[in-house]
């Protein structure tokens, strides 16, 4: 059973070890306890639905409350703490195209809007109804799941969108193939989801990112369905698989998408290799990815990262040995950890390993084999359960990534860092706040950037401390050029700093597109534009 105010399935819980509660009491004190609303209370609050019953329609209250809310922090403090202001009125599941027509039909006539959901897996507020005037109806696309078609000679394979990474997977891999697409959400988020966001997988440096592997599909707008064929390229004017991409729901239900696929890898691995500081690191990688090495992953953690995720991993024996033989040859404090993945058939990874363990050398780089590298592929998954734990002890945690040239990338991440820390020291509270490079290109990087704090257990307070350092650290990435989202997209969150990265004639292209397809406004009010 998913959990309805969290991360995941209820069975499955992220065990804090008690060193890694100590160690964060010693670095932003001790969370305060502050219990939840529960689902009885929180159900009960979900107000008369303003829907008419229309096939496939759900006005069930707990069914309206499971889709009001994504994983962004402000979702989670709203469903924690009981504080929804806007539900669905009801829940659609279509099964076919004529399904998302009739809604359509059925939205214009009654002036409802729809909100397309896939696995309600945003952090940036995708899914979120507002608090508006007009009934809003949630487009749960969960039942179109099929594998419909499978082209082994081309390596295509077409899907209904509301797949989710572990179903679509599965499919492809009884067949002996994967799609490689596998953003550390995977368990939950679904193929039209990953389209509609412009989804990064945390192998994509291998597989690439969902808009090189999204090659057409089928697409229901109010105006009337959009068909692209699957095509290895094109010079036929504009792309329109790339209006597709990051649409978010308002231009239209992707309802089928042909996505290029591999064959299952014959090897991967996961290898650690430590360098005494995260600069030396930073420039091994950019020479990994500069020439080209086929690595499939690069995930380079900054000093209190490494530290974090060796803490917070519970071997504490294992770590203290590490730590030990790492200070003999001088890895201190400032070590960052690499974790490079390795992915193909045995000539190409062990050349690979070989290649990155040779760079990774030149810039002091010490390899440690692939215990650690295993370590996080076991939790790779886990992982986002444990805001569910942290949260549960007091804390909250949050997120926040963009990309870069490489000139810049090293400046903006200290930058990033120093606003948020200095943001939260205005209330007067203290911020653990680490960076990893997630997904590394010839030209630049992502640089992913955690922050855990102290919840409050007034609810404003908690989201007054986030939304200063969220918007701080918005406008450091802002001003230094980068995108305000590398992999999670615009929503509700990113939307007051699109204009800054598009332009003001940039937006009202977007707008004009939606203005095409959607005159009646009728998908997803406020998302990606106003
Ligand atoms: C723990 C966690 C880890 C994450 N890790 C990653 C990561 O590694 N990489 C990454 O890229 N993202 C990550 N995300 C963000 C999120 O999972 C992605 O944005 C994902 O692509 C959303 O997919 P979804 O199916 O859940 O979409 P939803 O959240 O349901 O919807 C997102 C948007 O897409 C639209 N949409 C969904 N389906 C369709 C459709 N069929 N047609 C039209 N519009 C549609 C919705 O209207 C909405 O605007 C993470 C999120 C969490 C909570």
């Amino acid at each position: 059973m998913r959990r309805w105010n969290g991360w995941g399935d209820e069975a499955t819980t992220y065990h804090l070890p008690e060193s890694a509660g100590d160690f964060l009491e010693s670095k932003v004190g001790k969370g305060p306890s502050i219990s939840d609303v529960t689902f009885e209370r929180a159900v009960v609050a979900v107000p008369p639905a303003r829907l008419t019953p229309f096939t496939r329609l759900s006005l069930d209250p707990a069914d309206r409350l499971y889709h009001a809310r994504g994983q962004s922090l402000p979702d989670w403090v709203a469903l924690r703490h009981g504080r929804i202001d806007a539900y669905p009125d009801g829940v659609a599941y279509p099964t076919s195209d004529e399904d998302v027509r009739d809604l359509f039909a059925y939205a214009k006539r009654s002036s409802t809007r729809l909100i397309p959901f896939g696995g309600g897996t945003s952090v940036v507020g995708h899914i979120n109804p507002r608090p508006i005037d007009s009934p809003t109806l949630t487009v749960d696309l969960s039942l179109l799941r099929r594998l419909i078609e499978f082209d082994e000679t081309s390596h295509l394979a077409t899907f209904e969108a509301g797949v989710c990474g572990p179903d679509l997977e599965r499919q492809l891999n009884e067949r002996g193939y994967t799609l490689g697409h596998f953003p550390q959400s995977w368990e939950l988020s679904t193929l039209g989801g990953w389209i509609a966001t412009r989804s990064s997988g945390q192998q994509s440096y291998h597989y690439g990112r969902i808009e090189d592997l999204f090659a057409g599909g089928h697409t229901e707008t109010p105006v009337g369905p959009i068909d692209l064929p699957p095509l290895p390229a094109s010079a036929a004017g504009p792309d329109l698989r790339h209006l597709l991409l990051g649409s978010e729901g308002r231009y239209g239900v992707i309802t089928r998408a042909t996505v290029r696929v591999q064959r299952m890898p014959e090897d991967e691995d996961f290898h650690a290799v430590f360098f005494h500081d995260w600069a030396s690191g930073a420039n091994a990688v950019r020479e990994m990815a500069q020439n080209g090495l086929p690595v499939s992953m690069l995930r380079l953690s900054n000093a209190l990262e490494t530290e974090v995720t060796l803490a917070l991993s519970g071997k504490d024996q294992l770590v203290g040995l590490a730590d030990r033989g790492l200070r003999l040859f001088k890895y201190d404090e400032d070590r960052a950890l690499l974790i490079f993945g390795v992915t193909g058939d045995k000539a190409l990874t062990h050349f690979a390993q070989h290649e990155a363990t040779t760079i990774a050398r030149k810039h002091g780089g010490f390899a440690v084999g692939t215990t650690i590298g295993h370590l996080w592929r076991k939790s790779r998954f886990l992982s986002p359960y444990l805001r569910n734990t942290l949260w549960e002890q007091g804390y909250a945690l949050d997120t926040v990534e963009t990309a870069l040239p490489w000139s810049k990338i090293e400046s903006t991440a200290l930058a990033i860092q120093t606003s948020i820390r200095d943001a939260l020291q205005s209330f007067d509270e203290r911020v653990l706040v680490f960076a990893h490079l997630s997904h590394d290109y010839a030209d630049g990087a992502s640089i992913y950037t955690t922050y855990l704090w102290r919840r409050s257990p007034d609810p404003d307070q908690t989201l007054a401390q986030w939304h200063a350092m969220k918007d701080i650290a918005s406008r450091v990435i802002i001003a230094a050029g980068g995108t305000i989202s590398h992999q999670h997209g615009v929503g509700l969150d990113h939307r007051p700093y699109l204009e800054a990265e598009k332009g003001t004639i940039g937006l009202q292209m977007i707008e004009a597109v939606r203005n095409q397809l959607d005159p009646d406004r009728i998908l997803n009010p406020g998302k990606l534009i106003e």
